[in-house]
């Protein structure tokens, strides 16, 4: 974003941007708009592939609008795209890594150029609002450039280890990183910029070659962060780009035994089953998972309320719900309960829902129909056992009946015990307690499988306690641009404990590369 010199867009300071941001915007969504429905192929090898079968993005604001015609890729698309980078490896793990480098923060620049671009396209396929949007891919591009940092902060991975005490003889010994092979990227939809992009250029950097794959309702937004590496000069097959349903090419990527190693970004069933079949192989392969949340923030009674329900709102109704970090429990000490939740009706009957692209507006629409359903339902069994404070219906006025609209819905009284505490409902559903103290908000939060994010706002003397306490990969306190979301790479590297993740060390941060590496000792002796 060289344009706006003084100002650095991050999940942070996304809310109050620059005027020249928006107009930027405007520009390159009108120019995005008089080009839909195109015909996009995968990317094997070089070559653009097409396939017999295909299927249309749609906007999920308005699914009347096709936004681009992808191919329903084979088996052997899968097998033909492991085959290429496979046949890679040799030359790109044998490129200085210095070479490597310079080819990654080239097409970060690339991506930083063609930013607005890609913003546009990410708001109509996602339905993100504007500046989440453009969010996803300045984060992308930061995530780029915080690998080749790190590889040269390290460089390259290459330690000399001490010299061994062998009389008459001179021992030198290295600790070399060394690539894997074939590493398989897999998408989520939420995403689909800086979970394509992270993973890829960490692969790429350390050597690896690539295979990646975006879920089925956000293929375009992979597609051009894939045009921006083959633009960028990489070789043939060091990347492979390809679409198709995650039970037909996905299936068959992941079951392929060229595949090196794999991250994958998603549900927790998914995960699991990726992480069961790679168990199968004769050796242990390397699974980088990073799955769902089930995000608490814990309200003291010594908390500052304006913040707490300012950071509580953005991070429950970003992405309409739709972010593994949002947060989707509140605990609430008994003495402040009341007046945090009358703001947090207050603030959340007053965000602007509809068209994501508008300025103005703040939620957009669900991602597709199972997710619409997934929320009348979840609605329909709250009301059973809570109160809906506010939300909880569709909305289908005017032009939102053409789109997966639906209301953010807070949801107070649900027992302790019901299984939608537990449960990641992945839509805008916030359920909200009144806790005796802050021990019982501590219990319940660390009760679940899930350990992904968790917010505290209270007295800097209870801050401590909620750090050592809470079972999370990512923790933030009094921290009113959101209550657990809006990691930024570099800054808040992202991770999750339990069943949230796999290896314990977060993307964007300092430990993530080595994931991508194997170890070798390099010994050599000298007669003296
Ligand atoms: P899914 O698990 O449904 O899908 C994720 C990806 O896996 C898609 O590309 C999907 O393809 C593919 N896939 C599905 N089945 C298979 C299979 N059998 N083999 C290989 N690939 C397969 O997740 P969503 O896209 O719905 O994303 C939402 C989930 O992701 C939430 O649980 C959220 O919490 C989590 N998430 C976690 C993050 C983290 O950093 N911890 C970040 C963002 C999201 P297709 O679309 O074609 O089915």
């Amino acid at each position: 974003m060289a344009a706006e010199k003084d100002f650095k867009l991050t999940y942070a300071t996304m809310f109050n941007p620059p005027e020249e941001f928006h107009i930027r915007f405007e520009e390159e969504l009108g120019k995005v708009r008089t080009n839909l429905g195109k015909e996009y192929a995968m990317i094997i090898n070089g070559q653009e592939r097409y396939s017999s079968e295909k299927f249309a993005d749609r906007n999920p604001a308005n699914t009347d609008e096709v936004l681009g015609i992808f191919q329903k890729g084979t088996t052997e698309d899968a097998h033909d795209a492991i085959a290429a980078a496979k046949k890679a490896f040799k030359a790109w793990s044998r490129t200085p890594w210095p070479d490597r480098v310079a080819l990654i923060r080239r097409a970060a620049e690339l991506i930083d150029q063609r930013i607005y671009e890609i913003g546009a396209v990410l708001s109509l396929e996602v339905g993100k609002n504007r500046t989440e949007a453009l969010g996803d891919v300045a984060e992308t591009v930061d995530l780029f450039r915080y690998a080749c940092q790190s590889m040269e902060e390290h460089h390259g991975f290459i330690v000399e280890m001490g010299r061994d005490p062998l009389p008459g003889f001179l021992a030198t010994n290295f600790s070399v990183l060394r690539p894997y092979g074939v590493w398989l990227v897999i998408i989520p939809f939420n995403f689909p910029c800086a979970l394509a992009g992270g993973p890829a250029a960490a692969a790429l950097v350390t050597g690896n070659t690539l295979v990646m794959k975006p879920a089925t309702d956000t293929p375009w937004t992979a597609r051009l962060i894939a045009e921006c590496l083959r633009d960028a000069g990489l070789p043939d097959g060091v990347f492979n780009y390809v679409t198709g349903s995650g039970n037909t090419i996905g299936q068959a990527l992941i079951e392929h035994p060229d595949v090196a190693g794999v991250t994958f970004t998603g549900s927790y069933e998914v995960g699991m089953k990726i992480y069961r079949r790679f168990a199968q192989s004769p050796w242990v392969r390397p699974v980088i998972l990073e799955l769902g949340g089930k995000n608490p923030a814990i309200v003291s009674r010594h908390a500052n309320l304006d913040d707490a329900a300012i950071g509580i709102t953005r991070s429950a109704f970003g992405l309409q719900g739709q972010k593994c970090s949002a947060c989707s429990r509140v605990y609430i000490e008994e003495p402040v309960y009341d007046e945090l939740v009358e703001k947090l009706v207050s603030l959340t009957k007053s965000l602007k829902i509809g068209d994501p692209t508008e300025r103005s507006v703040y939620l957009g629409p669900v991602i597709n129909q199972n997710s619409y359903r997934d929320y009348q339902n979840f609605v329909k069994e709250l009301q059973q056992s809570g109160t809906i404070l506010t939300g909880g219906q569709i909305l289908t006025e005017g032009n939102l009946a053409k789109g997966y609209f639906v209301a953010p819905t807070l949801v107070a009284d649900l027992p302790l015990n019901h299984r939608l505490w537990k449960h990641e409902m992945f839509v805008p559903i916030t359920t909200l307690a009144k806790v005796k103290n802050l021990q019982e908000a501590m219990d319940l939060a660390n009760d679940v499988n899930y350990g992904l994010t968790a917010g505290f706002y209270g007295a800097p003397e209870e801050v401590e306690w909620f750090f050592d306490e809470i079972e999370a990969g990512v923790t933030y306190a009094n921290r009113p641009q959101g209550a657990t979301t809006g990691a930024w790479p570099g800054f808040q590297p992202f991770g999750g404990w339990k069943a949230s993740g796999a290896t314990g060390k977060n993307a964007g941060g300092i430990y993530y590369l080595p994931l991508y590496m194997r170890e070798q000792i390099h010994t050599l002796v000298k007669r003296l």
